[in-house]
């Protein structure tokens, strides 16, 4: 039997707006035959459980072999295998006007949306990216079937014809052409089949230059397929460093396991933050049915899960789909608000039943939940009564503990360091504020305040709160003088003087700069330089309590002007890294004073 045949595919250009527009995602093809080939082991294994089979099928497994010399890579399988109809009919009349409908489907979206199609392929016509000609071998597990020899160029044409092959299954034989050079190389085969088929669930093994490879290169049996009541933290935590190149173990984790009303399963660990400031971007593998699919689709995964890393599975989704498709879909959207829930539900638990535990991981996982805040304001409805605040007495309160606490003032600190010495003020009057610091606080200040007026955030510099000051009388005809002192002193019509009996002894004065205009002045800065010229109004308030202060008045001119300088430089230094030029002008200010001990 030899027959040569036309495949019937209406659109006269498909192939090379296939060849150029799937450029990027060529090593798709590999996923694309090695699945199907999965496909075929297991529609063979599934009559052997109905009982179609005469005798038991051999152990499944698919070999994959590179040949530099002859330039081929052939992906074999022992499963149904096709009779020579099947051929005719499933790949010359499926596959390739599949890949036409699909062509035809999507060709006039735009570059958005061919991304995310690029990841689902084409099935079996994906092979013509990267061959010159591509040949079946392959005989049906059916009884007195003859086997098969099927070739084409990936154009119109195809020869078919009897083939040699004396064991049910299907072999695949890729005539790699010049461009795809690379896929001849036994390495990028390995990196592709680790990429891809890491957890397809028939054995793949890599055979090259006359060495057959002994172990798969695959785990068939990934750990989402198991129970999670079978599974100990050992395991979880091997798979995690499987998958991930993380040195730290995951501090704990998620097992999503769901049969209705569509079906999903994964792990969502919550990684270690090796960086305190930034928020780090995560990884969340999308699969379908154990074949790989691509890392973070938002249009699947909340955008703010990935930051988490795991593993999904959801052999339900649609996947020859557009993106407006998906993000259109009912299904999809139950998925991703099951995994939201699933994630604020194994938080309460955690904070419910070992609140030390929840508060050990809480920096790790604090720029997770706030992002998911921002991101999604159900989450933060099912969360924001185990959102922590931590306080500069490092203790964890939650936000409603904190308002109790503190008469519904919420005052914080952006830095530790710098602004001790406010921290100290604060603790001298047993007054709390929260330890805001990392890079996404800023917004979620702004969507607490938002989403709920009960807040309203106040930086520990942007006021003397009422608390702070002291009820003792004083005689205030001495403050004009002592403001005037200063205001010669500091000769800049920018800031505000004023003094205020304090009940803290210890400091000076302190620089005080309004909120509204900081934020405004810092949001700017984060989004280009609309407001960064735009000056702050800054007060000096000088504390007449404080010994020094107090003593102003007895010295003569210059030595009032120098410590009213040094005062303020002071106060300055406490509430904002100085420029160059001020620390220069301050150390010189230091030295000068210290050589007048000299001079006494
Ligand atoms: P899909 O897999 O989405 O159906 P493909 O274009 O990848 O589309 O494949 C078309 C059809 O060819 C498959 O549905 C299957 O019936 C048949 N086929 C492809 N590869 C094999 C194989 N290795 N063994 C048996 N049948 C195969």
């Amino acid at each position: 039997m030899k027959k040569n045949g036309q495949i019937e595919v209406d659109s006269q250009n498909i192939f090379p707006i296939i060849k150029k527009w799937l450029y990027s995602d060529k090593d798709i093809f590999l996923r694309e035959i090695v699945s199907n080939a999965c496909d075929a082991i297991s529609k063979l294994a599934h009559l052997n459980l109905m009982g179609e089979l005469d005798k038991e099928p051999d152990k499944a497994r698919i070999d994959i072999r590179v040949n530099k010399d002859e330039k081929t890579l052939i992906v074999s399988d022992n499963g149904i295998g096709m009779t020579a109809a099947e051929v005719e009919d499933y790949i010359t009349k499926i596959a390739f006007s599949g890949a036409a409908d699909f062509i035809e489907k999507y060709k006039d979206k735009t570059d958005g949306d061919c991304g995310i199609i690029g990841h689902f392929g084409l099935g079996f016509y994906s092979v013509f990216m990267v061959s010159d000609k591509v040949e079946i071998e392959t005989l049906s597990y059916q009884n007195n079937e003859k086997p098969v020899h099927w070739t084409s160029d990936g154009s119109y044409t195809y020869e078919i014809e009897d083939g040699q092959r004396t064991q049910a299954g299907t072999s695949i034989i890729l005539h790699i052409n010049d461009e795809s050079a690379e896929f001849l190389d036994e390495n990028k085969i390995r990196q592709m089949l680790n990429k891809y088929c890491q957890f397809m669930p028939y054995e793949i093994y890599l055979n090259s230059e006359g060495k057959d490879d002994e172990k798969p290169v695959n785990n068939t049996n990934p750990l989402w397929l198991k129970a999670p009541k079978d599974c100990t933290k050992q395991e979880y935590e091997d798979f995690y460093r499987e998958i991930f190149t993380d040195f730290n173990a995951p501090l704990f984790w998620i097992h999503l396991n769901v049969d209705f009303p569509f079906r999903l399963k994964g792990i969502l660990y919550f990684p270690k933050q090796s960086n305190r400031v930034e928020v780090m971007p995560g990884q969340v593998k999308l699969y379908n049915n154990q074949v790989y699919i691509a890392d973070n689709i938002k249009e699947v995964i909340p955008e703010f899960l990935m930051l988490l890393k795991g593993v999904i599975d959801c052999p339900d989704l649609p996947l020859n789909v557009s993106r407006s498709f998906l993000q259109n879909d009912r299904d999809v959207q139950k998925i991703s608000k099951h995994i939201t829930k699933k994630v604020s539900d194994k938080l309460h638990s955690i904070f419910k039943q070992n609140r030390e535990d929840f508060e050990k991981y809480w920096e790790d996982i604090a720029p997770f939940i706030k992002f998911g805040c921002i991101k999604e304001e159900n989450f933060y409805d099912r969360v924001k009564d185990i959102i922590l605040l931590k306080t500069i007495n490092g203790q964890y309160e939650t936000l409603q503990e904190f308002k109790d606490e503190n008469n519904g003032k919420f005052f914080y600190v952006t830095d530790e360091n710098l602004q001790s010495q406010y921290i100290d003020i604060f603790k001298d009057n047993n007054m709390n504020a929260a330890v805001l610091s990392h890079a996404i606080d800023a917004h979620f200040i702004s969507f607490l305040e938002y989403k709920d007026n009960e807040f309203k955030f106040s930086r520990i510099d942007s006021s003397v709160d009422e608390a702070l000051k002291s009820t003792d009388s004083e005689d205030e005809s001495s403050y004009e003088n002592l403001v005037q002192s200063f205001k010669t002193a500091i000769d800049d019509d920018k800031t505000t003087i004023e003094a205020q009996n304090l009940k803290s002894k210890n400091t000076p004065a302190i620089i005080i700069i309004p909120e509204f205009e900081r934020r405004m002045k810092e949001m700017g800065s984060m989004y280009g330089d609309m407001f960064k010229n735009q000056p702050v109004s800054e007060t000096l308030v000088i504390n007449t309590a404080n010994d020094i202060v107090k003593k102003i008045d007895t010295l003569n001119e210059e030595d009032k002007n120098i410590v009213c300088k040094y005062i303020y430089n002071l106060a300055k230094l406490n509430n904002k890294k100085l420029t160059a030029e001020e620390i220069s002008e301050f150390t010189k200010r230091s030295t000068d004073i210290l050589q007048l001990i000299f001079d006494k």
